[in-house]
């Protein structure tokens, strides 16, 4: 039995309130509260092992960079990469859409090459690409977005193409919640001799990742979707790509020898690590995995299920709801409007209840467009959510309804 009690208790958070309520955390998807362990691991390496890594010849540096190798091989292990030089440690998701844009596509593809993208990408899985296609005379398309929020897969088919070079594509929609066909996309890229890249900041806490058996080119994620801090995330990447890759950024830390002539660069993947790293962030990320671990992905993903289920079927009772995002294959992410009423509206009176959501564009405006939207509120549920979470919700939306409708 999954006991979500006993979850709650690790978060601080919960102990305070919000507007004289109790917290009611519904915007996991935008970041996850971070547990007492990983706040107090941080602590401690500020407190009593902040030093920097790969460098200094004392006690202090020395246990700081096992520290902060120790956690590529945690992140290794939890998305089975072959080696820890195929771990690559950024600022997030964000940072390895762009590295992956600069030192690989911008490097190897010629005018007229094609990458695809899907219509529900987050920005940043779109404007990167969109930027670089205007650059390079390259050209940008999408695989097609269902009513339902689903891919349609015959796009898949119809899109992806001989001139095809990179299918890079969101493994879980941030607005949605669609999960997204994984293999057979992978599948078709493959057919056609594409690369592929997986941007996982919502699939790495809702499914089992095996970079290995995806036989994947390049997946990312970011720490703060996953319990762990703000600002540091990975990218993974097969070896012999990265080996092939200039450097992203030039400085420290990411050279062999310099000469005042020339520079060779360090190996992997310290050539992709420019500059003193987030030393914490890794620390950080490193105990929020092995929380999360503890806990269990399949029992956290069907306590979620759970959640979605119930939450959608008390949130149907309310007529004037209107969902956008019902895929068969989704995690708990509800996004929904009260017709009539402003997202923002509903999500200020929400607010004042305790109750947190996101409201707005949530980063995917091109989706928006196509369904003659400008927004949604959306309610995102992770493991700390309980069903007392669904029922203020739900009165929370009966509230908003009473006084905007
Ligand atoms: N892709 C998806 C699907 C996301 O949900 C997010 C964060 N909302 C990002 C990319 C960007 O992540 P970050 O801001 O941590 O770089």
């Amino acid at each position: 039995m999954y006991n979500v009690d006993a979850v709650r208790k690790q978060f601080k958070a919960f102990d305070q309130k919000i507007n004289g309520h109790d917290l009611v955390y519904l915007d996991s998807a935008a970041t996850t509260l971070k547990p007492d362990v990983v706040v107090d691991r941080i602590q401690k390496f500020y407190a009593m092992e902040s030093s920097n890594v790969h460098r200094g010849a004392h006690h202090l540096s020395d246990q700081a960079t096992r520290s902060f190798e120790a956690a590529r091989i945690q992140i290794q292990k939890l998305i089975n990469a072959s080696s820890d030089e195929e771990i690559i440690f950024t600022k997030g998701t964000t940072e390895g859409i762009n590295l992956v844009a600069t030192s690989f596509a911008e490097h190897f593809f010629r005018a007229g090459d094609e990458i695809v993208i899907t219509e529900l990408e987050h920005h940043a899985n779109l404007i990167p690409w969109q930027n670089l296609c205007l650059k390079k005379n390259l050209k940008l398309k999408y695989i097609s977005v269902l009513a339902d929020g689903s891919i349609d897969e015959d796009s898949i088919e119809q899109i992806i193409s001989e001139k095809t070079k990179l299918v890079a594509f969101s493994g879980c929609s941030n607005i949605l919640g669609t999960f997204l066909p994984i293999e057979k996309i992978i599948s078709k890229a493959k057919s056609v001799g594409a690369k592929t890249l997986i941007d996982a900041a919502q699939l790495i806490s809702q499914k089992k990742i095996d970079v290995q058996v995806l036989d994947v080119d390049f997946l990312v994620f970011s720490a703060h979707k996953l319990f762990g801090p703000f600002g540091f995330g990975v990218l993974y990447g097969k070896k012999d790509l990265l080996h092939q890759m200039p450097p992203y950024q030039y400085g420290g830390a990411m050279i062999s020898t310099v000469d005042f002539e020339k520079t060779t660069y360090n190996t992997l993947p310290f050539k992709f690590e420019a500059g003193t790293p987030h030393v914490e962030g890794a620390v950080g990320t490193d105990s929020a995995i092995q929380f999360f671990n503890s806990l269990g992905i399949h029992n956290v993903f069907s306590h979620e299920q759970q959640l979605l289920k119930i939450a959608t079927e008390k949130l149907s009772a309310i007529s004037e709801v209107q969902y956008f995002g019902t895929a068969q294959n989704k995690a708990a992410i509800i996004s929904f409007n009260l017709k009539g009423a402003h997202h923002s509206d509903v999500g200020q009176i929400l607010d004042q209840m305790g109750i947190a959501v996101r409201v707005g564009h949530h980063c995917t405006q091109p989706l928006l467009k196509k369904f003659n939207m400008t927004g949604t509120v959306r309610a995102s549920f992770s493991i700390y959510n309980s069903i007392t979470d669904i029922e203020k919700l739900i009165l929370g939306v009966e509230k908003a309804k009473r006084m905007l409708l």
